[in-house]
């Protein structure tokens, strides 16, 4: 997918501060953190949304679990904790249509929707 920002993060097209990487998943910084720690897991099929993970795709759910849990201790947030969002479409505010999990934390997060 050549017009996909985050596709061509996993091709190199576009640099990002990696944190973590395996064969199926890439975690980076955000460009635009909302927290003091703020990661962008994807995985590096292009799947658009949490709509199109279908059964098939399952495998890569697990991956992307298991690449939070990393991400969080890389990052030394598994023990205060933290926050993963998976924004979903318009009214869910996705702007990049590539399946992502954003890992929030380092701080006590505001509860955003009260
Ligand atoms: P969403 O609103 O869930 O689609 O979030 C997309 C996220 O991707 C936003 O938090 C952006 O700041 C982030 N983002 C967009 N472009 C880049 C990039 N080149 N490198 C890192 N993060 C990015
Ligand atoms: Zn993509």
């Amino acid at each position: 997918m050549d017009d996909c920002i985050f596709c061509r993060i996993v091709s190199g097209q576009i640099p990002s501060s990696k944190v973590y990487e395996t064969d199926q998943v890439l975690a980076f910084d955000d460009i635009h953190p909302m927290a003091p720690v703020h990661v962008i897991v994807i995985p590096k099929t292009h799947i658009p949304t949490l709509m199109d993970l279908t059964a098939e795709r399952m495998n890569d759910c697990d991956a992307l679990m298991r690449a939070v849990q990393e991400v969080a201790k890389i990052k030394k947030i598994d023990q205060k904790g933290f926050r993963t969002v998976i924004n979903c479409k318009e009214e869910g505010g996705q702007v990049v249509l590539h399946l992502h999990l954003h890992v929030l934390g380092g701080e006590r997060l505001r509860d955003e929707l009260n």
